[in-house]
């Protein structure tokens, strides 16, 4: 995968984090300084203050590039590009971590009635997003791969053991893209490697995909900035804080695109359309426990908007609207801190 440095900037800035290394950078020896590398196409940062150590954080990498080099679309060898290749030929085996998380994409296919599609590959590589190819493809290109995406002819396969998973994707030309959920299945894998080394407060931010983990030693809560969509580099919208481990991912039509004609064309596609999601939605943030349902539901969220999400879905989310409006659940009333004014029109619901 590329390493997207413009991702560097962040959906997401961890106010905390920041203020929380200058104070024990200055004044504890023993604090291990954030590592920052990349993996899974992106900028990983990981800081387990107090409790970090080189051995932790060789550990916390390893997993990011092991869990890469399963899911790449991108690498030849991954288990993904395997099953990709053998599209309309036959089943492929696969790791189990790959079983798992194709599973769970489904799950969501089918609970966002396709509106989260794990087979939208063939789409993102017709239009190309972040990539040197990106174009706006026909309508007849279009027309011909829309039939090749759907989560339904996607056949899995449990076998009689952790070995034995196989993947199938039923027509030729078919392709799986995990792009929308593989970070949240690795801050998910972080969280669970931090709680075997009994880490006690810890932040991991994989690209924008965060994950807050455990409670701040000062019994101070987390408070996970979401950005401006309109100036993404500009003052920060709110934060959302909370005092226990949370997941907070955002989506957003400001994160990787291209502009032809005036017209924007971002990277979240509808899979019904074969065509960018195009709403009045400037970013959707869901916050979670479990990350890798944080990350499905903020892309299915895009797509469906806030009356459907709401309609279908319990989990906590924050719509920021083109307008600057604000939709958000209702247990996330008392969370959201307005960090710019003009984002204080906030509805609960
Ligand atoms: P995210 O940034 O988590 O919203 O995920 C966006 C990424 O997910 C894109 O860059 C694509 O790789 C992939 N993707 C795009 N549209 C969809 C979709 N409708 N369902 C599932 N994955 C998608
Ligand atoms: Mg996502």
């Amino acid at each position: 995968m590329n390493l997207h440095l413009k991702e560097a900037a962040l959906a997401v800035f961890l106010l905390p984090a920041a203020l929380l290394l200058t104070v024990t950078i200055s004044c504890s020896k023993k604090t291990m300084p954030t590592r920052t590398q990349g993996a899974l196409g992106t900028v990983c940062s990981i800081n387990a203050f107090d409790d970090a150590s080189e051995g932790l954080y060789d550990e916390l990498f390893a997993r990011l590039n092991e869990i890469d080099e399963r899911f790449s679309a991108t690498r030849r060898d991954s288990d993904i590009s395997r099953v990709n290749a053998q599209a309309g030929i036959k089943a492929v085996a696969v790791h189990r971590d790959v079983y798992y998380v194709v599973q769970t994409a489904l799950n969501f296919a089918q609970k966002t009635d396709g509106a989260f599609d794990p087979t939208v590959g063939p789409l993102v590589k017709l239009w190309g997003i972040n990539t040197a190819d990106a174009r706006v493809p026909s309508q007849e290109e279009i027309d011909a791969v829309l039939p090749l995406v759907d989560w339904r002819m996607v056949q899995m396969d449990p076998g009689d053991g952790e070995t034995s998973k196989k993947i199938f994707l039923l027509q030729k030309g078919m392709s799986l893209d995990l792009g929308g959920i593989a970070k949240g299945y690795a801050a998910d894998e972080m969280a669970r490697i931090l709680g075997e080394h009994g880490v006690g407060q810890a932040i991991v931010n994989l690209g924008g995909n965060v994950y807050a983990y455990g409670s701040k030693k000062d019994g101070s809560n987390w408070r996970v900035a979401v950005k401006n969509p309109q100036e993404p580099l500009g003052k920060e919208a709110l934060a959302i804080n909370f005092a226990q481990s949370n997941s907070v991912v955002t989506s957003g039509a400001y994160e990787r695109f291209f502009e032809k004609d005036g017209v924007r064309y971002h990277h979240i596609i509808n899979p019904k359309t074969g065509y960018p999601e195009q709403n009045n939605i400037g970013s959707v943030t869901i916050v979670s426990r479990s990350s890798i349902q944080a990350d499905a539901l903020s892309t299915a969220a895009y797509i469906l908007g806030p009356t459907e999400y709401f309609k279908i879905e319990r989990t906590a989310a924050l719509f920021i609207l083109g307008d600057k409006s604000i939709k958000a659940s209702l247990q996330l009333a008392g969370n959201v801190e307005v960090l710019d004014g003009s984002f204080s029109n906030i509805v609960f619901r």
